[in-house]
Order: structure tokens, then C-alpha cells, then sequence
């Protein structure tokens, strides 16, 4: 196919997500063709699935500027920059009249399912980049489509991808099994089944980032909510306890972020959880009707109900694998971006400006932007995905001036020498590389780990 024809064809942004809803209204804006593919049955779909959760970010933080312009035509109003919207409030009051706003450049129950370049596999060099993208699409009624493709931009997120508990890396034994007593989300315990669910259990919660904060916290209030009885939850970390475990705390730049780390403080403090450090989930037993976690070096815990897992998420690469991308070994981030957000090296939260340059891969005119580009780091925050994608679009524009004129300041965690804020494997090195003070403020009542993490 000649290039003329190939420009012709739109660009196709995988995932209706708040970075997949920008890019395509950056596309609109420069006067290019988006079609946005979403498995889901709505736009914003994955953000629709933690609804209950209050996002860390103001309003002012989370609508793309570009999106805005697009949206002011139809007599959208902006939401106070000031207030802080749930999953739910972004989905409703800015997502979906996005979506509505892109019309029929959007196709819900869309999932894509492979992406490659036309007739060529990923070993064949000949002809390569003259060949436009062919976009394998699966529909929820079981219609397979194929579309082709100028460039792609994938915004698939990582939220259907949850880490498992298994502290290397993959599901513990015992953890498919015990799956009727395990979820990977943060409850939402105001949905009355949800709350029965954990009202009056034992819980263990794995993770050490802001979602693990928030678990504890909501167990913490429905424990206090019944008069404190037996609502409990064992709170399980890989790493030791530190100044810095709860975050950057009143430090922190993005206030209700360091919030979230003291609320989950306070829920330790006064006794609704305990914590239990340097602990690499093995395997989860069932006894009787409850679960037992085994650590690699031996240790057994008291039994629970019930088990929470946040130790982070990872992206799905297997419909990109017919592609050339260039992927860092550890993160699974684009070469270039991943020394920018390694928590190794950046705990801060800082994260240095990038755009289509540090994004792009081996494979010309293909993306990874939004949460998926973060890989395995933590602390991917919506701005840098905005940012992400004006720059991107601007370079399959041809526009290399603005692609490279990347400026972005994002809000520190306040967190400096360990691994940053969001949910993750929290066993990054505790002094790594620091870039702003270790906060000393965060001292807790849990200085020495709990021998079993009873209940
Ligand atoms: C609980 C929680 C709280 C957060 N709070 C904040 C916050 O306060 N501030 C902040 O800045 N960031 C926050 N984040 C981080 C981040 O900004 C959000 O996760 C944001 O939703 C990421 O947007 P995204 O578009 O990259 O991915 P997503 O929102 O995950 O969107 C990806 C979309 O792609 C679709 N999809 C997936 N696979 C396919 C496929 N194969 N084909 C087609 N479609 C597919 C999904 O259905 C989904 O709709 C939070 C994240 C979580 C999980």
C-alpha cells in the first residue's frame, strides 16, 4: 500500500479509558481519524469497576485540556477544579459525555484481540513499514472483524491484569483454588453484599500501595461503624515497616494522596489491623472453611476468611505479540521511559518529562500510552498520560516540534528512597537513589513485626 492510501487510514486507539478518550480527542483536534476499540460495554469501563473508589486527584487534575475543547460545544460543565470526583463521578460527568462527544468513532464490545502489520509476521523485514496495521477485533456477540490501521495507539490500561499473591510474581500455591475467597480489588463495602462479605471476618490484605490504604482504611470504618468487634484485617507487606510505608503523608504534594497512607496508619494504630513485615506469600491453604497464608520461609499465619490482594497490576502484551516493541526486561515499560519511572530510582514520584520519544518502539507508528506504558512501576497518574498522548499524536502528525516539546510537572509523593505509592510489590530497595527528603513524620505503633498476624 502506497504511504498516501496508508495516511488514509485512521489511527486506532485500543481502550475507551480516560488516556484512549484524549488521545482520540487530540486526533480529532489535529484533524485525523481516531477509531477507538473498547471491550467494554462503556465507555471508561475499567474506571466504571472501582466506582466507589474517591480518586487522590482534584478535578482540575484528571480532564484533559484538549478533551475540554472538544467537549465545550455540546455545553458541558467543567466539575469544580477543586473537588475530588470517585471512579464513578469521572466515568459519569466526564467520561461518558467525552464518549458521546466522539460519537461513532468509538465501538463498544470491541475487543482487540491481535495487532500486526499486514501480511507480515514479526520476523519478516520485507516491505515492513510500507504496510499499514491490521487491528484484529473480537465483538461480544462473537463477530470477528479485522481493520486497518495507519498507526496504533494502545490505552488497554492494565486493570484486567491484577498481580497474584505469590511473592514471586506468580499465583501462590493453593491461591487458584482458594479463588470463591480471594479478590484483587478494593471492596466496595457500602453494596450490602460486599459489605456482608467482610462484616465481623478476619481479612489479610497484600500490598503496600494507595489501594491496599484504601482496603484498610474501609475495614477499618466498618469495624468501627459495628462498634469495633470483629471486623479484623492482618495486613500483609513483603518489606519491613519504615518512615515511609505510609507514604509521603502531609508531604505529599496531592494531599488526599497522603491521606490515604495516614487513614490506613490510624487503622493500624488503633488495633483494627496488624501488620505482618518481610512476609513472601508461598501458599494459601484452606483449613475448614477458612485460609491459611504460608510464607517462603516458613512461616504460617493465624487463619482468615477472607483475602485482599493489591499487589499491583501488569500489562496484557500477548495480542501485541506479532509487533516489534522494545520493552524493559524488569518494568515491561517502553525502553526509554522505563529508567524515567523506575521506583528503584524515582520513589519520589517525580517523573521526568516524556512524550512520543520515549514511547516509541523498534515497530514505527505504534504506542504504548496511559497505565499500560508504566508497565509494572507504580504511580502512573492521569496528567502524565494526557501529556503522553499530546505528544504522540503530535508525532504521528508529523508534527515533531510539539512532539518534542514535552513539559509536564507532576505532584510528588512526598515519599523518597523506597517504592513509590501505588499499588505494587512493595520490596523495591528502602534507600535507593532518594530525590527529596525521607519524610520522619510517619512513625507507627508497629515497629516490630507481628509474630503471626492474628485474628
Ligand atoms: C483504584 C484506582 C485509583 C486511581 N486513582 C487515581 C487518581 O486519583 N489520580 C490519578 O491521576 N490516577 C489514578 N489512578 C491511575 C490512573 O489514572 C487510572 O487507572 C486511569 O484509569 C488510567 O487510564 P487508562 O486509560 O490508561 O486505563 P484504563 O482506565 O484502565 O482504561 C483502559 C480501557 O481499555 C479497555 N481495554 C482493555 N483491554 C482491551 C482490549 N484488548 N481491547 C479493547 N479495549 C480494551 C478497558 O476496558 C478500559 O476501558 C487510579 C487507578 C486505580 C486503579
Amino acid at each position: 500500500m502506497n504511504v498516501t492510501a496508508i495516511d488514509q487510514l485512521p489511527v486506532v486507539v485500543v481502550g475507551a479509558g480516560p488516556a484512549g478518550l484524549a488521545a482520540a480527542a487530540h486526533l480529532v483536534d489535529r484533524g485525523l481519524d481516531p477509531l477507538v476499540l473498547e471491550a467494554g460495554t462503556q465507555a471508561g469501563a475499567a474506571v466504571r469497576e472501582w466506582s466507589h473508589v474517591r480518586l487522590f486527584s482534584a478535578w482540575g487534575e484528571v480532564v484533559d485540556p484538549v478533551a475540554e475543547k472538544l467537549l465545550a460545544p455540546t455545553g458541558w460543565v467543567k466539575p469544580d477544579a477543586d473537588t475530588y470526583p470517585t471512579g464513578g463521578d469521572w466515568a459519569a460527568a466526564y467520561l461518558q459525555p467525552l464518549a458521546d462527544a466522539l460519537g461513532d468513532r468509538i465501538r463498544l464490545d470491541a475487543r482487540v484481540t491481535g495487532i500486526s502489520r499486514t501480511g507480515r509476521d514479526r520476523v519478516v523485514d520485507a516491505d515492513r513499514e510500507q504496510q499499514p496495521f491490521t487491528v484484529h477485533i473480537r465483538y461480544g456477540d462473537g463477530r470477528e472483524e479485522r481493520v486497518l490501521a495507519r498507526a496504533v495507539i494502545d490505552a488497554s490500561g492494565t486493570w484486567s491484569t491484577p498481580s497474584p499473591a505469590g511473592g514471586d510474581g506468580l499465583p501462590a500455591l493453593g491461591e487458584r483454588a482458594a479463588a470463591d475467597r480471594i479478590s484483587y480489588r478494593v471492596p466496595d463495602l457500602k453494596d450490602p453484599a460486599v459489605r456482608a462479605r467482610y462484616a465481623g471476618r478476619c481479612t489479610a490484605v497484600i500490598g503496600s500501595g494507595a489501594s491496599a490504604f484504601t482496603a484498610l482504611a474501609s475495614l477499618a470504618a466498618l469495624a468501627k461503624s459495628q462498634g469495633g468487634a470483629d471486623t479484623r484485617a492482618t495486613w500483609i507487606l513483603r518489606r519491613a515497616i519504615s518512615g515511609n510505608t505510609f507514604g509521603g503523608g502531609s508531604a505529599d504534594q496531592l494531599p488526599a494522596r497522603g491521606a490515604l497512607g495516614l487513614a490506613a496508619k490510624a487503622a493500624v494504630d488503633e488495633g483494627h489491623a496488624d501488620a505482618v513485615t518481610g512476609f513472601r506469600t508461598d501458599a494459601i491453604e484452606r483449613v475448614g472453611e477458612r485460609l491459611v497464608l504460608v510464607a517462603e520461609d516458613g512461616r504460617r499465619l493465624d487463619p482468615v476468611d477472607e483475602v485482599i490482594v493489591l499487589t499491583g497490576f501488569r500489562p496484557d502484551l500477548s495480542f501485541l505479540d506479532e509487533l516489534r516493541l522494545g520493552l524493559d526486561d524488569r518494568l515491561q515499560a517502553p525502553v526509554e521511559l522505563a529508567p524515567l519511572i523506575d521506583p528503584n530510582q524515582h520513589s519520589c514520584g517525580t517523573v521526568y518529562p516524556h512524550g512520543a520519544k520515549e514511547l516509541a518502539h523498534p515497530e514505527a507508528g505504534v504506542y504504548l500510552v496511559g497505565m499500560k506504558s508504566y508497565g509494572r512501576a507504580p504511580s502512573f497518574l492521569a496528567l502524565t498520560g494526557y501529556e503522553q498522548v499530546r505528544s504522540v499524536v503530535a508525532a504521528i502528525a508529523g508534527d515533531r516540534e510539539s512532539a518534542e516539546r514535552v513539559e509536564l510537572v507532576l505532584p510528588e509523593t512526598g515519599v523518597c528512597g523506597g517504592a513509590g505509592l501505588f499499588d505494587q510489590p512493595d520490596d523495591t530497595p528502602t534507600d535507593g537513589g532518594g530525590c527529596c527528603a525521607t519524610p520522619t513524620a510517619l512513625q507507627i505503633g508497629v515497629g516490630a513485626p507481628a509474630a503471626s498476624g492474628g485474628c
